[in-house]
């Protein structure tokens, strides 16, 4: 099988090439995944050293018949994404999805932060979105059909945690850039808009529960069971499918009236 092949069974004709960051794991790689069922050929991106999870996902994606390839980048840098763009075009053919998923976390309090905390947040969550959003825009205002982009906001989008106020600044500025990127990017006929998960089991949520269990003089799982019984409607952990069939949709034509969005996925905790 090619790199970026199908496995040489019969393939359905495709929705497009969708680019999806951060995919190696988590909500990232379920989102990938769900929009191969879709029938996108999915570009997977992450960073070097997820590289094997890359190419986990690659194969899932390819053994449900899809074209996929790799793009290993930094989303905090430019000349990455730029690249990285490049690459999914190239062998997957024109763009037509981007989902700015990847993003990081840090459980620390307001007075105990460094600037270079700040920074890499800001880099990774705020930067990396808007590399994403603009390298993706580019290249579909070129190709001059219009297109979809998604970016990963959070609840703390909305209301912020105590303890994860940088990580909250940098979700709020997520929902901004997409408000503002699905005015401009209208006339395009490229619609913009982001979706906010809750508490979801990934390993995101791992190192925040034992960072906040730590703080909190709580065992390790205690923290995360405490909010979702205290905070979720619905009264379960949320898992990264839950998100991504929001993002399906998102990414279909269904969604074709809906921009400049911030769609909470969290079972009922933020009621907007
Ligand atoms: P995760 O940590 O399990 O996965 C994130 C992936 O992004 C990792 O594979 C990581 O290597 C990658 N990544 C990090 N920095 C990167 C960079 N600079 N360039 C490229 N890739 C990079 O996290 P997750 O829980 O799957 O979260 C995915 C997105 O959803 C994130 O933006 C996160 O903030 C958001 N989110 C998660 C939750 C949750 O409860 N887990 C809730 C709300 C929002």
């Amino acid at each position: 099988m090619s790199s970026n092949g199908t496995n040489g069974s019969a393939v359905a004709q495709s929705k497009g090439t969708a680019i999806v960051t951060g995919s190696a794991r988590g909500i990232g790689k379920a989102i990938a995944i769900r929009l191969a069922h879709d029938g996108y050929d999915v570009c997977v991106n992450d960073i070097p050293a997820n590289k094997a999870g890359c190419e986990e996902v690659r194969s899932e994606i390819e053994k449900l018949g899809r074209k996929s390839t790799i793009a290993i980048a930094d989303v905090s840098k430019l000349s990455e994404v730029t690249a990285m763009v490049e690459t999914a075009v190239k062998d997957l053919g024109e763009l037509n999805l981007m989902v700015a998923n990847a993003g990081i976390a840090q459980v620390k309090s307001l007075l105990d932060l460094s600037e270079d905390d700040l920074r890499r947040m800001f880099e990774v969550n705020v930067f990396g979105v808007y590399n994403c959003y603009s390298a993706a825009a580019k290249q579909m205002i070129k190709q001059g059909k219009g297109g979809k982009i998604l970016g990963a906001a959070s609840i703390v989008a909305f209301k912020p945690f105590p303890l994860l106020s940088h990580y909250s600044a940098s979700k709020w500025a997520v929902r901004g850039l997409t408000q503002a990127f699905a005015m401009e990017m209208a006339e395009y006929k490229i619609t913009v808009n982001a979706y906010a998960p809750g508490i979801v089991g990934t390993a995101m949520w791992e190192l925040i529960d034992s960072e906040l269990a730590k703080k909190k003089k709580m065992q390790k799982g205690e923290v995360i069971k405490k909010y979702v019984e205290e905070l979720t409607a619905l009264g379960r952990t949320s898992v990264p499918e839950d998100v991504a069939k929001v993002v399906g949709f998102l990414g279909s034509p269904d969604s074709e009236f809906v921009t400049g969005q911030t769609i909470v996925v969290d079972g009922g905790i933020i009621f907007t």
